[in-house]
Formats: structure tokens, C-alpha cells, sequence
């Protein structure tokens, strides 16, 4: 299972002459191919891996070193009969379902944890902890990134469901609180992604007003979950 969430380009640039989507489209689908095809791989050796290969496409014509290079939080599982792994990059949520029906969630918490001041204008984020030390990291153009990766592994009989879900889709719970993790699973199990997806839109126009008033920025952000029962 493999879930990207592109980051939000700026209007002033990215030192690239691609769109987010085809950044994705490109890191998602060597992702795809290197985990079927290697096996023999760890997964934060796939996702270098893949990284490397979305950055030697675009090497020659475009600035990677640039903070806001085309850019992604990462989700990637893999199970065989004997083990499930996984590895979570950046604010993108991993939720395991134990078989007695407890959730474990997988959180990269690095961007939660950074202190939170007025004065964190987005050039001081890209400057002093967009992919440096100290601060946070997505999957961009650096392959070492990978190393970075929250990542575990469980005997395939300790898991019974995975979620995989975008900030937009945590929202139901960080943000709204309206139920937690174990809440939210339950809400896919019986109802579907689609439901999750609905309700979030739900509470977001219901707050739309109140942050039009206090000034905030996106109403929505992309919201997806990925149900898997093993
Ligand atoms: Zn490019």
C-alpha cells in the first residue's frame, strides 16, 4: 500500500518546471515497481531508491536543490505471510489494527513537535527546517531522506487492518475531534473511506465561517484514507 500527499507549491516557485501531480505520479510509480520488483530491498531502500530515480528525471532541467522541489509525505506497507512492514514519512498517519481490535497509530510527529511562532513565515520554514536537520523532512529530491522514515515491523497475525490516511483525513480526528483512532477505524470498517471523507467535508464547511473570520488559510485540504483488512 502506498499513499503520497503532495505538498502545496508555492506561488513564487519551486525551481521546477513540473507540477506536484507529476512529481507524484513519477515517485508513486517507482515505488510501485521497485517493491515488486525488489523484494530483497528494505523499504526505506525502496523509497531512496525511488526518490533517486524521480530526481534523475529531472536533474538536467530543473533546480532540485530548492526547498520547495516538488515534494511528498510518504506512506508505504508490505506484507508477505509472515510479516507486515511499514515506514511513515512526514505528516501522512499509519493506523494498525491489532486481531482483539486495539489501534496502534505510526506518526511522524517532527512537525507537531517544532515550536509554533507568529513569526514561522513560510521562507524562515523553507530556510531553517524544511529538509534540515532539526526541523522536518518530506520525500523531495535528497534519496538520504529515507533514512529519516519512522519504520517497523510486525508478525503478519499480530495486524487485522491498516489505514492510511492524509492529514486532510486526520483532521476527522486531530483536528474536529470527533472520535479517536480507534473511532476512526471503526468508522472505515463499517462505513467506508468515502463516509470518512464526507464527514470531514461536513465539519469543514461548518467551520468555514469562524476561520474566514480568524483570518486561517485552506477550508479544505486533500483528504484520503486507505482501508486494508489482512
Ligand atoms: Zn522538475
Amino acid at each position: 500500500m502506498i499513499l503520497l500527499d503532495g505538498v502545496t507549491p508555492p506561488r513564487d516557485g519551486t525551481g521546477c518546471l513540473h507540477s506536484v501531480p507529476w512529481f507524484t505520479a513519477r515517485l508513486g510509480g517507482a515505488l510501485t515497481e521497485l517493491t515488486v520488483s525488489g523484494r530483497d530491498l528494505t523499504l526505506p531502500e525502496i523509497l531512496s531508491g525511488a526518490i533517486a530515480r524521480t530526481a534523475e528525471a529531472h536533474a538536467h532541467t530543473c533546480e532540485l536543490s530548492h526547498p520547495r522541489t516538488p515534494q511528498a509525505t510518504v506512506v508505504l506497507t508490505r506484507w508477505s505471510d509472515e510479516a507486515v512492514e511499514y515506514l511513515v514519512l512526514s505528516d501522512s498517519v499509519l493506523l494498525l489494527q491489532s486481531p482483539d481490535g486495539a489501534v496502534t497509530p505510526v506518526l511522524d510527529d517532527r512537525l507537531d513537535r517544532l515550536p509554533r511562532s507568529a513569526l514561522a513565515t513560510d521562507a524562515l520554514i523553507d530556510a531553517h527546517l524544511r529538509n534540515k536537520e532539526g526541523g522536518f523532512f518530506t520525500a523531495a529530491a535528497d534519496p538520504s531522506v529515507a533514512s529519516r522514515a519512522v519504520t517497523g515491523a510486525l508478525p503478519r497475525h499480530e495486524v487485522r487492518a491498516l489505514v492510511a490516511l492524509t492529514d486532510g483525513a486526520t483532521r476527522w480526528t486531530e483536528k474536529f475531534h470527533e472520535g479517536d483512532w480507534t473511532a476512526l477505524l471503526d468508522l472505515l470498517a463499517k462505513e467506508g473511506t468515502r463516509a470518512l471523507v464526507e464527514r470531514v467535508r461536513e465539519l469543514e464547511l461548518a467551520d468555514r465561517e469562524e476561520r474566514a473570520f480568524l483570518g486561517r488559510s485552506k477550508t479544505h485540504d486533500d483528504a484520503t484514507a486507505v482501508y486494508v483488512e489482512l
